[in-house]
């Protein structure tokens, strides 16, 4: 398009861009969608135990549904975010680039497949317990 744009060896942030913006209004749409259902769900008052527990069950669905979708959103917002910065497809335990065929599968991925690995293998040991990467 540009001389920006020629071919260099640097990564070419604006189709990623664009499908990370896209993913965060696609998961915004779905928790509000979600909001308005229970919503709904709350105006049917239970009538007796039965339906109260099922009601529980209900809430307990989309607390969780949400919570994954609160945590996607996030991962999308912080990539969107290294994109400003200038520092998306660089993963930060190695420095090393991430594979453009990781960043196609999961655009959102901070790091590359082998310190992904090794954070997973150290979650799975119970030695970290926080960061969690979210799938499609
Ligand atoms: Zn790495």
């Amino acid at each position: 398009m540009n001389t920006i744009m020629k071919n260099g060896p640097k990564l070419k942030l604006a189709p990623y861009r664009k499908i990370l913006e896209r993913k965060a209004e696609e998961v915004r749409h779905s928790m509000s969608a979600q909001k308005a259902a229970q919503v709904v769900s709350r105006l049917d008052v239970p009538s007796d135990e039965g339906d109260l527990s099922q009601h529980h069950h209900e809430e307990w669905i989309f607390l969780n549904r949400n919570t994954i979708d609160m945590k996607l959103l996030r991962e999308v917002a912080d990539a969107l975010h290294r994109i400003d910065q200038g520092t998306y497809g660089i993963c930060p335990e190695c420095e090393e680039p991430i594979s453009a065929k990781r960043l196609d599968a999961v655009p959102w991925a901070r790091y590359c497949v082998t310190c992904q690995e090794q954070i997973a293998a150290r979650i799975a040991d119970g030695e970290i317990v926080e960061f969690q990467e979210a799938d499609r």
